[in-house]
């Protein structure tokens, strides 16, 4: 393909020329500085290293705050904060749980370590998010009206419930397909894991389902090492989910009671600590995500056969990955092969879950071709927030 040669000299010139980057340039690195250290080394002084301390309940304050939710409890990971979120809300054994089959693989193991069942809706090439048109026609198709839920005739099962996932940090259509759900009543709980930041109309993501889950990993927007958390409004929920993630214990000063079955996914002091740190630079760390894009764009454009993904006029993204689309899957894996051969970490979307090992068997809702198109074309560039912060 002639594309890849001029696509690559414009990102290496711009990477390793007029960003000084030398050697191997990561997809997407941590930001730390002394701050960091600073926290992780007074949680260690003080002792309290494990599942109680102030960094936890600082950290759950700034990131419900960030996510424009009144309620927040950190978990150890992402996706155990999602498997909580529906557990919380009364899914499991026997349910349906619609999601993209363009998600990382977390949302459906999410939904399986609950004991529901995965099934996979399509994708938007315009916002990479679910398809409210493509589901609407689904659910007219397939489903029905039955005691106030949403069942899948043909397994005679509820759709229990809806996760639909801000990819890459831009956030899905809310307004159509909240209005999907809400037509056939299905709860939505929002996959926030690589959006803290990003805002629709104005209003933050993770704000918009029940409860959404967002994730802390090593490659977030902000990082925890592992960590995860959930925010919602509904203050009855959030204390539930609270008791769920810390084994269910009745408190007392010292008896062991505990009131139903429950789980060991409480956030430690330890990593909230480095979470608080990173919180304190959000807004720098976002900026120069956004800066990132914006540079991407001029640097890219006008080039032939390459369009860079931009947000929606209604968007704000985090822009936690910048992408790419090429014309196709050919183009796609010859830029892949070159640019990593140069050392610049690109990577593909991630496969179709369907088309996993591991989901071979779940569910689909249709052809899933607007997913299939994206599959097929798009690369993710180098998104460290530090390549803009010198
Ligand atoms: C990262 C991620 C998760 C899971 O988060 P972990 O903290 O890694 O468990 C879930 N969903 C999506 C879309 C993610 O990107």
């Amino acid at each position: 393909m002639t594309i890849i040669a001029p696509l690559l000299a414009r990102i290496e010139g711009f990477l390793r020329e007029e960003l000084g980057q030398e050697g191997a340039v990561p997809l997407h690195a941590p930001r730390f500085g002394a701050r960091e250290a600073e926290c992780v080394q007074d949680c260690v002084a003080s002792s309290w290293v494990s599942s109680v301390g102030a960094y936890v309940d600082r950290f759950e304050h700034m990131v419900a705050a960030s996510a424009g939710c009144r309620f927040g409890v950190a978990i150890a990971n992402g996706t155990a904060a999602l498997q909580l979120a529906l557990v919380g809300l009364g899914i499991g054994p026997g349910d349906l749980v619609l999601c993209p089959a363009l998600t990382f693989v977390a949302t459906a193991n999410a939904i399986w370590a609950a004991g529901a069942e995965p099934l996979f809706i399509d994708s938007d090439a315009a916002t990479l998010g679910v398809d409210a048109a493509k589901l609407s026609a689904f659910l007219a198709r397939e489903c029905e009206h039955r005691a106030g839920r949403c069942i899948h005739r043909s397994s005679n099962r509820p759709i229990a419930a809806l996760v639909p996932v801000h990819v890459f940090g831009h956030p899905v259509a809310v307004d159509e397909v909240w209005a999907v759900a809400a037509e056939w009543n299905i709860p939505v709980v929002e996959d926030a894991a690589e959006s803290l930041g990003s805002r629709y109309k104005g209003r933050d993501c993770g704000s918009f389902g029940r409860v959404a889950a967002l994730s802390f990993n090593g490659n977030k927007v902000v990082t925890t090492g592992g960590g995860g958390m959930l925010v919602t409004d509904d203050e009855d929920l959030a204390r539930r989910l609270k008791h769920l993630s810390t084994t269910a214990r009745v408190p007392h000063s010292w008896e062991f009671d505990h009131d139903e079955p429950g789980f060991n996914y409480r956030l430690p002091n330890l990593n909230a600590a480095l979470g608080c740190a990173q919180m304190e630079r959000l807004t720098d760390l976002l900026a120069a995500k956004r800066r990132l894009a914006a540079r991407y764009a001029e640097v890219l454009a006008g080039l032939a056969g390459v369009r860079v993904f931009q947000e929606c006029e209604w968007a704000t993204s985090n822009y936690w990955l910048n992408s790419i689309f090429l014309p196709d899957r050919t183009a796609r894996d010859e830029f892949l092969e070159a640019s990593n051969a140069k050392g610049i970490q690109t990577r593909p979307c991630w496969r179709l879950l369907p088309e996993t090992g591991a989901w071979r068997r779940a569910p689909v809702a249709d052809g899933l071709e607007g997913a299939r198109w994206i599959v097929e074309r798009l690369v993710n560039l180098p998104s460290s927030p530090s390549l803009m912060m010198g």
